[in-house]
């Protein structure tokens, strides 16, 4: 069983100040990238209008008794923005940086990535601001019961299916799990997924967002015609995504010269050796005292010149003021998010070629996707099974997007946008307005 308390997911923790910028609004820069590919679909203006908004938001407020005897209260969110292509789909954050208008934006996210590797569902998201790294076990179990409670009548495995996502690992999900199985009095597995393997969880869920990241890195440098074998790779957040696809990468002849998070970061021009780092994370948390390389700055660690940028942490990473000192050739987005729309033409000027967070990371949600078949089935695969598939639909959604950037020259992440809205919008037309 996982830890009784959590460890940061995504390896970076906000200040709560100077939220979002103009430019690093995330639903702003979503809409930005829609309204773009929407006019290149010549979306007819009725779907336009439906696209733009989500389906359900609910606020929740969650009060919590602490181990002090204090009562605190937190609030939550959980957004519905499309099930137009079958349940919602989406994790649940735990964040101090967490407000409605970021859930809504990852909300309609994880509705395009659903649609990009065509697995049937649509999208959501929640979160709860907190900060986890400062509650006890007894509190965060509390926490999650009470948010979910206060979300049932959403949930379900044909409704709304919650995930892990930044700050929240297996542990959380069998609770939640267990909140709803205790309401509708049966216990009902594929109500979330990312659980644990004895729990109904899917061989191959922890690692495969990262195993996603490096099967459509691999495909990109073939599309441009590089090595894999001696790539330079840098990551950004070392928890469940960074830390997997580099060690993957390097698994394919890779050589990762830069890891960093929140408290530290690294560079080591003869590699770096993972299996070391996870191990010092494993028993320290975060990569802090990790010194087997030159420390350098978490901006610096963006604009090394290496082949390959994987940022893997949060949101706004990349924006006007550090990309065009971007030296990558290829960045493969593991974080949702992490370039502000504005940032997006300047690394197209510089010819940079970018794997967008709704095609990079989506293989998180397609493991999910089979762990949600397995639950359904009550028939598990084997890993192997799993990686094979989840191969078969990383490959085939890069191909796809790929093609439409082709035929329409627009980069890849106009493509991922076209051919996920052209999806959605698809079954919106089939099935007609309910009046
Ligand atoms: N939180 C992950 C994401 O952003 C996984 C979502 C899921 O598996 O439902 O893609």
């Amino acid at each position: 069983m996982a830890t009784a308390r959590l460890t940061p997911a995504h390896g970076l923790v906000r200040p709560d100040k100077d939220r979002f910028l103009d430019e690093e609004n995330p639903f702003e820069a979503m809409m930005s990238r829609f309204d773009k590919a929407a006019e290149l679909l010549d979306l007819e203006p009725g779907m336009y209008k439906v696209l733009r908004k989500a389906e359900k938001q609910i606020i929740v407020s969650i009060p919590v008794m602490m181990d002090n005897g204090e009562v605190e209260v937190y609030e939550g969110y959980r957004v519905l923005y499309n099930t137009s292509r079958g349940p919602a789909k989406g994790g649940i954050r735990f964040d101090m940086q967490v407000t409605l208008e970021e859930v809504k934006a990852l909300a309609a996210w994880m509705t395009w990535k659903c649609a990009v590797v065509n697995i049937p569902f649509g999208g959501a998201k929640g979160g709860v601001r907190c900060n986890p790294l400062e509650m006890s076990a007894a509190e965060l179990e509390k926490l999650t019961r009470r948010y979910t409670s206060g979300i049932i009548n959403v949930l379900g495995p044909d409704s709304d299916v919650p995930a892990p996502d930044v700050n929240t690992n297996e542990r959380v999900m069998a609770w939640i799990m267990d909140t709803y199985s205790m309401h509708v009095g049966h216990t009902t597995t594929a109500v979330v997924t990312g659980k644990p393997v004895e729990l109904g969880g899917s061989l191959g869920r922890r690692e495969a967002t990262g195993r996603g990241c490096m099967i459509v890195t691999k495909e990109a440098l073939g599309h441009l015609g590089m090595q894999v074998r001696g790539t330079t790779v840098a990551v950004q957040g070392f928890g469940n995504v960074g830390s997997v696809a580099a060690q993957l990468l390097v698994g394919e002849g890779c050589k990762v010269v830069a890891i960093g998070d929140r408290s530290l970061s690294i560079h080591n021009a003869k590699g770096i050796d993972i299996d070391d780092a996870i191990a010092h994370v494993v028993k320290h948390k975060s990569l802090e005292g990790y010194a087997k390389g030159d420390r350098i700055s978490g901006a610096d660690l963006l604009t090394l010149e290496v082949d390959v940028l994987l940022p893997a942490a949060l949101e706004n990473v990349i924006t006007t003021k550090n990309a065009a000192a971007i030296r990558a050739k290829v960045i493969c987005e593991g974080a949702n998010g992490p370039t502000t729309a504005a940032a997006d033409s300047i690394l197209d000027e510089k010819g940079v070629f970018v794997i967008p967070d709704i095609l990079a990371n989506a293989g998180g949600v397609t493991v999910s996707y089979f762990e949600w078949v397995q639950d359904r089935g009550g028939y598990f695969w084997p890993e192997e099974l799993v990686n094979e598939r989840l191969t078969t639909i990383m490959k085939r959604s890069f191909g796809d997007v790929l093609a439409l950037s082709k035929e329409h020259r627009v980069n890849m992440r106009t493509a991922a946008y076209m051919l996920a809205i052209s999806r959605v919008a698809t079954v919106h037309r089939l099935r007609g307005i309910y009046a």
